[in-house]
């Protein structure tokens, strides 16, 4: 993948959305990949915790809303405690994700599904689908 890092990009709205919504401070990780080292989802994730982390520092919008990991990510909070840091990675991914259901762009598409998918799916996952209309 090629790399733009600018100052521009740093200082996008985007990024301060993120800090803003999650309350943390993204320059304060330095990158030791114990966040991606304890995650149960990682094998399917496209992008690794510790990564998000880093392109949410550097104002990679694109590459983070186009991301699987935050619509895999299952807010375990392991991320969290593991974090020298202090960081809580799982609020930053959270937070991207509210920044584009706030702009009605879900993973999952509640009404698209068949009856036969809705009888398969977990109760709680429709659950969930259903309450991040609410937050
Ligand atoms: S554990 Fe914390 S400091 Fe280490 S890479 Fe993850 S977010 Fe950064
Ligand atoms: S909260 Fe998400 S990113 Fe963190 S360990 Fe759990 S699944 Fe992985």
């Amino acid at each position: 993948m090629r790399i733009n890092i600018s100052k521009t990009k740093i200082k996008d709205p985007f990024v301060l959305k993120v800090q803003e919504l999650s309350g943390q401070n993204l320059l304060a990780c330095y990158q030791c990949g114990k966040c991606s080292a304890g995650c149960p989802a990682i094998s399917q994730m496209d992008i690794l915790p510790n990564q998000i982390i880093r392109f949410a520092q550097l104002g990679f919008k694109n590459e983070l809303i186009r991301s699987k990991s935050i619509w895999i990510c299952e807010s375990c909070m392991t991320c969290n405690t593991r974090c020298p840091k202090g960081i809580n990675i799982a609020e930053v991914i959270e937070a991207i994700r509210q920044i584009l259901l706030r702009q009605r762009q879900d993973h999952v598409q509640i009404e698209k599904l068949t009856n036969e998918e809705k009888e398969d799916v977990p109760v709680i996952a429709l659950v969930s689908s259903f309450r991040k209309f609410t937050s």
